[in-house]
C-alpha cells in the first residue's frame, strides 16, 4: 500500500482485501507447497484461475489472474458499498474531460491495461469486474462502454461459479 493509494480516498480495507486475495493466491494448486492442499481445494483453485482467464474472450491471458484473482476476494470480502475503484479515477475527468486520458491513458473507460508491464487489468476493466461480483449487473451506460470497447470481456464471478 503506497502513500499515492491512501491519498487517492481507497480505504485501507479495500486494499488489506485486495492483499489478502494475493495471499490467498500463494497456496494455489501451482505454488510450492500445494502438496498441502486437499484435491477439492486444487481444483477449485483452477476452476476460478480457469474462469478469470476466460473472462477475457478474444484473447484468454492468463498474465491478469494474479490480480484478477486479488480483486475477486476482496469484492468477495468487502463490506464496503462503494466501488474502491471510483476513487482512481480524478477529478479533471470531469472538468478537462477526454483530455485527461492523453495523460493518463491507463484512466481511459477502456478494457486494455496499455502498460504491457502491468499485471493489474485496467482502472476500468477492475471497476467494473468489482461492479459484477458485488451486484451481478452493469448500468446500461456501462454496457454500452463495454460493447464501444469491443474486447469480448464477459464479467463472471468466478468464486461462484
Ligand atoms: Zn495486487
Amino acid at each position: 500500500m503506497s502513500a499515492k493509494t491512501v491519498k487517492s480516498g481507497i480505504l485501507v480495507e479495500d486494499v488489506a482485501a485486495h492483499e489478502l486475495g494475493h495471499v490467498l493466491n500463494l497456496y494455489d494448486a501451482r505454488s510450492e507447497g500445494s502438496s498441502e492442499l486437499s484435491v477439492e481445494s486444487k481444483a477449485t483453485f483452477e476452476r476460478i484461475r480457469d474462469c478469470l482467464t476466460k473472462q477475457r474472450k478474444k484473447e484468454p491471458d492468463p498474465f491478469y489472474i494474479g490480480e484478477d484473482f486479488a480483486d475477486l476476494i476482496a469484492a468477495k470480502v468487502s463490506i464496503s458499498k462503494s466501488n474502491p475503484f471510483c476513487s482512481y479515477f480524478p477529478s479533471q475527468i470531469f472538468t478537462e474531460g477526454s483530455n485527461t486520458f492523453l495523460n493518463s491513458p491507463n484512466l481511459a473507460p477502456s478494457l486494455q491495461n496499455f502498460d504491457p508491464d502491468d499485471d493489474h487489468s485496467s482502472i476500468f476493466f477492475r471497476l467494473l469486474h468489482h461492479q459484477w461480483i458485488k451486484k451481478g449487473e452493469h448500468s446500461q451506460a456501462c454496457q454500452k462502454l463495454i460493447k464501444l470497447d469491443g474486447s469480448s470481456v464477459v464479467f463472471r464471478d468466478c468464486f461462484e461459479q
